[in-house]
């Protein structure tokens, strides 16, 4: 008989890519210009013309055998030498190949790590909100994943909450930062007692506490925010990292995971992520987006658009009395239900073509996502419904 659990996971699916579906077939029926579709952070912006240029020199120029064959299950040795020399001289942390795997993005890299540190049980926390896979990649895994409150005005990690949370079974922290759904950046006073906390409590438990350190969103910052390398504070962080947003590829499926080096069980680390990659059936990334990866690492798609476009839709719900999270990065507004029932709010907006993600999932039922990674003229044309709303809600 079949595992009722696997068909559950299979059938319930992710609501908001359920959402983004929805939205597609409105957009069929109604046309794509009545359709405010904000459900899902799929990059509106081309990928940087450096990523076609180099794809079409690496089809012109590398020998078939080595652009369509089976690259090495961790990634290309040049690529991981690449990949590690970029991070070693950008963050000062000395970083070599052998640390790097390349993974399907970076759900790929925390599912991997997240099944290997759960294996035997255990929980991980992560700060409210956070992307909805961790609770399936943690429980899949074998474990838990506990949502720690942050602060409600600027969902900054709420360390005594942290401290509260951090028992004996837990085995890592996630930190997402920039923060999908709500744009937080967490400040490098926060992380720095945060390594503290977590450097006292492995040594009273005695074993590792890892740091989980999901930066998808790492080049997506405004007005010059810091966003601090969490391996740089913290020995025993494990970065997952994506070219999704960066590079405007989330189809591609490139990232990586890399472990700190002179973390505790690094070697066994690295063979267990490898082990649960070869259980999986896995075999190796394409080399071309590997190559393509190694070659434009450090470059980003214009995010110029992202930013204008959080100004304009941060602004313009402020004014219309929404109580929102200011965003330093990312590309998604976060804000209170009006009503307090994120649900009934989404359900409302629908009617009006106007598709949001309710907050359940990220752990804050009383909120809603906007994802503004969206044309500038859309976002505009939906403010009228925004206001209408916002009114029918008695806000302001
Ligand atoms: N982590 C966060 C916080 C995300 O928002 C996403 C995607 O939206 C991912 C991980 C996974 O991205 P990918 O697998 O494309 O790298």
């Amino acid at each position: 008989m079949i595992p009722t659990e696997l068909v559950e996971w299979g059938a319930s699916g992710s609501l908001i890519r359920e959402i983004a579906e929805y939205g597609a077939r409105c957009a069929a029926a109604v046309g794509e210009e009545n359709v405010f579709n904000f459900s899902i952070g799929s990059p509106s912006i081309a990928p940087p013309p450096v990523v076609g240029e180099t794809m079409l020199r690496l089809l012109q120029t590398v020998p078939h055998e080595r652009l369509h064959a089976y690259a090495p299950a961790p990634g290309m040795p040049e690529v991981r030498e690449r990949l590690a020399g970029y991070l070693k001289d950008s963050f000062d942390v000395p970083y070599r190949a052998e640390d790097v795997l390349m993974t399907n993005g970076s759900s790929t890299a925390l599912a991997l790590i997240l099944r290997v540190l759960l294996a035997r049980g255990g929980r991980v926390l992560t700060p409210v909100p956070f992307f909805p896979e961790y609770r399936f990649y943690a429980e899949s895994a074998g474990g838990a994943l506990t949502g720690v409150p942050s602060e409600p005005d600027t969902m900054q990690p709420d360390l005594c909450a942290l401290e509260r949370a951090l028992e004996g079974d837990v085995q890592a922290v996630i930190l997402n930062s920039p923060n999908n759904p709500s744009g937080a950046v967490i400040r490098r006073d926060r992380l720095n007692a945060l390594a503290s906390l977590l450097e006292s409590r492995q040594e009273q438990y005695g074993h590792p506490i890892y740091l989980i350190a999901d930066e998808p969103y790492r080049e997506l910052v405004y007005d010059g925010i810091e966003v601090p390398f969490l391996p740089a504070i913290y020995r025993n962080t494990v970065y997952c990292y994506s070219f999704s947003k960066s590079l405007s590829l989330p189809g591609e499926r490139i990232g990586f995971l890399a472990l700190t080096p002179g973390m505790d069980e690094h070697d066994a680390l690295h063979d267990a992520v490898l082990g649960v990659l070869r259980a999986y059936g896995y075999l190796c990334l394409p080399p071309l987006f590997q190559l393509t990866a190694a070659e434009c690492i450090g470059r980003t798609s214009d995010l110029s658009i992202y930013r204008r476009n959080r100004d304009l839709i941060y602004g313009a719900l402020c004014e219309m009395g929404y109580s929102c999270i200011h965003p330093d990065g990312a590309f998604y507004l976060f804000f209170r239900a009006p009503g307090g029932d994120a649900q009934a709010f989404c359900r409302r907006a629908m009617q009006e073509d106007l598709l949001l993600v309710p907050g359940d999932g990220f752990g804050c039922p009383d909120h809603v996502r906007l994802a503004y990674c969206t044309a500038p003229e859309k976002l505009r044309r939906s403010l009228p419904v925004f206001r209408r709303l916002a009114e029918e809600y008695h806000l302001g």
